[in-house]
């Protein structure tokens, strides 16, 4: 692992700022450690009523199982579709993103 430390001069302040690098490193997080994870199986559920076309949920699900549209919702924002369900981790990310709850999980056996 390399470490890299450099200093600069911003305006009176002198500021450090630290790299690290490493093969091994994780820069980032996938959302809990996504194949250890593999769900039972989920249906994912879009409530058009509340949800606002923010488009987080498509943007964060780590499979790409959901997308926007150009198609308007009943209140007129961009609607998120379910493209792939068959991909779905059943993570939970897109149901904790969600700013409006607009977006669940429900398993098969809550449905049965
Ligand atoms: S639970 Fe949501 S965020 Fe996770 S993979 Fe399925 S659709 Fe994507
Ligand atoms: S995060 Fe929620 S409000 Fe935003 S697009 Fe997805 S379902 Fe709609």
């Amino acid at each position: 692992m390399l470490a890299v430390i450099s200093y600069f001069i911003v305006g009176p302040r002198l500021i450090q700022i630290t790299v690290i690098d490493g093969a091994d490193m994780k820069l980032w997080r996938q959302p809990f450690d996504m194949a250890e994870k593999a769900p039972k199986p989920v249906k994912v559920h879009i409530d058009v009523d509340r949800c606002k076309g923010c488009g987080y949920c498509a943007e964060f699900c780590p499979r790409g199982v959901l997308k926007m549209t150009d198609e308007l919702s009943p209140k007129g924002y961009d609607m998120v579709k379910v493209v792939d369900e068959t991909k779905c981790l059943g993570c939970g990310l897109c149901e904790a993103i969600c700013p409006e709850f607009g977006i669940y999980l429900t398993t098969e056996e809550k449905e049965e």
